[in-house]
């Protein structure tokens, strides 16, 4: 995969994720159920929507950061030690900064 691959990949996950912070933003503001019995479930929900969002809000903080080393030309080189990380390691995870010996 070139570089390109990857920020067009990066690209479509970017806007399925940026889809679903949307969704569960919506999900979040929704008001509280009139039943009191119905409250516990609605808070429930609430509270696994906002893990999940704060969650793919970190997600997509990581691919925007991908996409800008993309454009930079410093795609795969380990923040840490300046080493290439291993394509076998983004190819598993493509928002990676560092190589396998500095994440570690
Ligand atoms: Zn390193």
């Amino acid at each position: 995969m070139t570089h390109q691959d990857v920020a067009a990949a990066l690209r479509r996950r970017l806007a399925d994720v940026q889809a679903d912070i949307a969704r569960l933003e919506t999900a979040t503001t929704q008001p509280l159920s009139p039943k009191f019995a119905d409250q516990s479930g609605d808070l429930e929900a609430l509270a696994t929507n906002e893990g999940r969002e704060v969650q793919q809000i970190h997600e997509a903080d990581q691919i925007v950061a991908a996409l800008a080393r993309i454009e930079a030309g410093h795609y795969g080189v380990c923040d840490m030690c300046g080493a290439e990380i291993a394509p076998a390691r983004l190819a598993a995870l493509p928002t990676a900064t560092r190589c396998i010996a500095c994440a570690a």
